[in-house]
């Protein structure tokens, strides 16, 4: 089948995939495709798919399929891969990283240094031994968050309405109504998918509910997390926030958000690991084969 490739995989998986398949990179070739591999940036909604009515697949090298129209594709009969689960230990670390880099100071103290700085008083920082870490969904990520977030001395509290006791239980965190989470967790970190009853999950009500001090780390996708009301609430009750998703990807240049203090901004980088990129990738990429 002639395949098109339209954002970058992982060698191994290109290599799998040429074994069995013509591959091209070039978008011209789509009016011939039978299949695509894709990533995070490329839609693939009615209007593409009746542009080139020839495919009978999508590859999506990664988790989540807010880019993919999937009933849309379940009615041409066109199939979907992903590869569910490759990336979350790459995302709970960097969800860790996130926050102890917060916490210490580690990316301020860094550039301070290079300046030709030594403000050791400028580094006072916080432990995360002794805090509550509020898990908003309680997924593949959370539940790998949880069992690190223990081992740093954090009390778990999580919030998934759609699971049943017995999985809280077993990951021995303590089950949470969303608001009650929020107004007792030291740090709030959310891993739900973009659907549209997530869409400004946290807006200006939610975020003025969190505790005085307190962080907030989005590594899920952006629009969950309501940027204008966030600013806002970094100036008044929140002690700072971690970003790796946002609603416009690239961030704009002359984003308010790049200005807005206490906020430490990631290129969507979670699943950006070694391990993860070929899992993600060679994954998706065996399920068509
Ligand atoms: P998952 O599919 O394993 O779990 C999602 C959970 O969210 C489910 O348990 C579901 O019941 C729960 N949920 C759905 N709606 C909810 C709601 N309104 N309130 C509370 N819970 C709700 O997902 P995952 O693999 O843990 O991924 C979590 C998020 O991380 C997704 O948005 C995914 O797209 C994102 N992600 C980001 C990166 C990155 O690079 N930053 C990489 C991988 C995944």
């Amino acid at each position: 089948m002639k395949v098109v490739v339209l954002e970058p995989i992982h060698e191994k998986a290109l290599e799998l995939l040429k074994e069995k398949h013509e591959v091209s990179f070039d978008e011209k070739d789509l009016a011939e495709a039978e299949g695509v591999v894709i990533r995070t940036y490329t839609k693939i909604d009615k209007e593409f798919l009746d542009k080139f009515p020839r495919l009978r697949f999508v590859v999506r090298c990664g988790v989540g399929l807010e880019n993919v129209d999937e009933k849309e594709c379940k009615k041409r009969g066109v199939e979907v891969f992903n590869s569910p689960g490759s990336n979350s230990n790459a995302v709970a670390e960097l969800v860790m990283g996130l926050m102890l880099s917060h916490y210490r100071g580690i990316h301020d103290a860094n550039h301070s240094v290079k300046k030709g700085e030594w403000n050791r008083n400028d580094f006072l920082g916080g432990e995360l031994n002794g805090k509550t870490l509020g898990l908003v969904g309680f997924g593949n990520i959370p539940r790998i968050v949880a069992r690190l977030a223990k081992a740093f001395g954090l009390k778990v509290l999580a919030h998934d309405p759609f699971l049943n006791d017995e999985l809280f239980e077993k990951h021995d965190v303590a089950k949470m109504d969303l608001n009650d989470l929020i107004a007792s967790s030291d740090v709030v970190s959310v891993h739900v998918p973009l659907l549209p009853e997530t869409k400004n999950l946290f807006g200006e009500e939610r975020l003025g509910w969190m505790k005085k001090g307190s962080l907030l780390i989005n590594t899920s996708r952006g629009g969950i997390v309501d940027e204008t009301a966030l600013i806002q609430a970094l100036k008044s009750n929140l002690g700072g926030a971690c970003l790796d998703v946002f609603e416009n990807e690239p961030l704009p240049a002359g984003s308010a958000l790049l200005t807005a203090p206490n906020l430490l901004l990631t290129p969507h980088i979670g699943a950006m690991t070694d391990k993860s990129f070929k899992d993600m990738c060679v994954e998706a990429v065996k399920k068509v084969l």
